[in-house]
């Protein structure tokens, strides 16, 4: 079984990493908090004093990061660090699980396609409860070969696995499909908002939308009025699931992408608007669909929450 160094074990990477150790890979990682270590020590994993000594004499190198910052000087380093393109052996497949921007994707597998590295960008979808399962679905772009070389070990992490195109194809994916998640649920937020408004029972009216022409996978999956739903977030005080701070950051790398490509998304810069406005009111760390409450009057917030 090939050696994985996996690096960035915070609320995705730590249950990612451990779903792999479960498969049988020997399984090395590093992350900046020593404590994230130490749990998946615990687990069987080897831990390393830094991700290039993670990464040397692995077989396989996943990152799970905040942010493009992180993932270029990694991979790249700078002048007073080396990259882990520098020290990884020849033949070394190169996965980064990051949600970022698309041109820190290609930055990355340019430059590791000069040592001859494979690198793929595969950024995920299904959040921590899909990170814990083993059920995520990863959205990747880079070459035909590096993509098949990775079936194994993503199999280890997830159920559905893509293959969007070329580098950076993983990233413009993954930022196409939490947009749209943003405008759904803002979108559903109000609809059910007005319902309710005008006396209907949101339970009564999400089974009509969910089967009607403006059923969505909010509705199906999460919805955002407090009890219509056991088990998701708006019936947990919105604790869990995906931040509202993550959503503002995919929704600020969607409207980056959309002047790039000069594309017009007003419905996302409109969403990306909403999300800020509803963190800076101190949502941050609620679950996404918290932005139910922009909508709904505070006796209901007071009386459901
Ligand atoms: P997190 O902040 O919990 O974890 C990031 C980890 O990276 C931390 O443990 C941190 O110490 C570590 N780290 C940062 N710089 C490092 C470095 N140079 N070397 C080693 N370790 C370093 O974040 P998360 O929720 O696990 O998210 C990780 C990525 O996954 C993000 O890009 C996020 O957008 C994406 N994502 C998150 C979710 C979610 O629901 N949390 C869902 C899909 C995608």
């Amino acid at each position: 079984m090939s050696t994985v160094a996996f690096i960035g074990l915070g609320n995705m990477g730590g249950p990612m990493a451990a779903n792999l150790i479960k498969a049988g890979f020997t399984v090395k990682v590093f992350d900046l908090v020593p404590a994230a270590m130490q749990t998946l020590a615990e687990q069987g994993a080897l831990t390393a004093n830094s991700a290039c000594g993670a990464a040397a004499g692995a077989d396989i190198v996943i990152t799970m990061l905040p942010a493009g910052k992180h993932v270029r000087s990694l991979y790249v380093g700078d002048d007073n660090a080396k990259g882990l393109i520098d020290v990884v052996a020849a033949g070394t497949l190169l996965i980064d699980c990051s949600t970022i921007d698309a041109d820190s994707a290609r930055f990355v597998a340019k430059h590791a396609a000069e040592k001859e590295l494979a690198f793929i960008d595969a950024p995920v979808s299904g959040g921590t409860a899909g990170a814990a399962a083993g059920t995520l679905t990863f959205i990747c772009g880079g070459s035909d070969s590096a993509f098949e070389q990775a079936q194994g070990v993503l199999n280890a992490m997830g159920g559905n696995i893509f293959h969007a195109g070329a580098a950076g194809a993983g990233q413009v994916a993954k930022i196409c499909n939490n947009m749209l998640l943003s405008v759904l649920m803002v979108a559903t937020s109000e609809s059910l908002q007005m319902g309710i408004d005008h006396g209907l029972d949101p339970q009564i009216l999400s089974d009509i939308m969910k089967v009607s022409s403006g059923g969505n996978w909010t509705l199906d999956k999460y919805n955002p009025c407090p009890g219509v739903m056991e088990s998701v977030p708006s019936s947990n005080g919105y604790q869990g699931g995906f931040m509202v701070d993550l959503m503002v950051k995919d929704l600020g790398l969607s409207q980056e992408a959309a002047l790039l490509s000069n594309s017009s998304t007003p419905m996302g810069a409109l969403a990306r608007s909403l999300y800020v406005n509803h963190a800076k009111q101190g949502n941050g760390k609620r679950d996404f669909s918290s932005i139910f409450e922009q909508f709904a009057h505070s006796e209901q917030i007071k009386n459901k929450g």
